[in-house]
């Protein structure tokens, strides 16, 4: 995995990892790798399939409008907004997943519109973070079926936004990307345990 690795190698081992830790059970979660900016191709695995049980040869290759350009089988629905977050935030990788903690956390916290994440030394993790000195706001976006009115909204939160790591979508789950694969496999990593710290922390506090 060092050395440039196959990108289908690559996405399907993160995948299949990521189902490894509960993050994305059933067919929950979606991921998604630029493998091309111009004109943009992004590498994806197909609507519906069980994420524990993704191969290479499975993904699916999508363009700028989400239509799938090589491979077999549907573009989840949620393509839109991985093509925002591409667009947007300038992502190279973005993976979403359906945590027990992230949802949780993303409904408990909704009527405030984010988590604010403040102190611990494993904000570091995430680029540009220098001490544990810091506060991570975690924007909090409201659930929708109606994925172009929800891209919108992404495009129009992150414009304000460029030096961001990842969203929570309300009683759904959360989005995290970054430069590379493996940097959004390192923020999502980092985000996910920042969330299960922070549920602990209200259960403790409340005994
Ligand atoms: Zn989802």
């Amino acid at each position: 995995m060092l050395h440039s690795p196959d990108p289908r190698i690559a996405l399907s081992w993160v995948i299949q990892d990521i189902h490894t830790k509960g993050w994305a059970p059933g067919t929950g979660g979606n991921f998604s790798q630029v493998i091309q900016r111009d004109p943009l191709r992004l590498l994806m695995a197909p609507s519906g399939v069980d994420k524990g049980l993704v191969q290479p040869g499975d993904l699916i290759e999508v363009d700028a409008q989400g239509q799938v350009v090589d491979g077999e089988g549907k573009a989840s629905a949620e393509t839109l907004l991985h093509l925002a977050i591409v667009e947007v935030a300038g992502a190279g990788a973005v993976l979403h997943t359906h945590s027990v903690f992230n949802t949780l956390l993303s409904m408990h916290y909704a009527p405030q519109g984010a988590i604010a994440i403040a102190g611990y030394e494993m904000l570091k993790g995430l680029q540009g973070i220098t001490t544990h000195d810091s506060t991570l706001p975690l924007p909090i976006l409201p659930n929708s079926q109606d994925m172009g009115q929800l891209s919108d909204e992404i495009k129009s939160h992150l414009g304000a936004d460029r030096q961001s790591y990842g969203f929570l979508l309300a009683g759904h789950g959360l989005y995290a990307w970054g430069d590379t694969l493996f940097q959004a496999r390192r923020h999502l990593e980092i985000l996910e345990f920042l969330l299960e710290l922070t549920y602990r922390k209200l259960t403790l506090s409340s005994q």
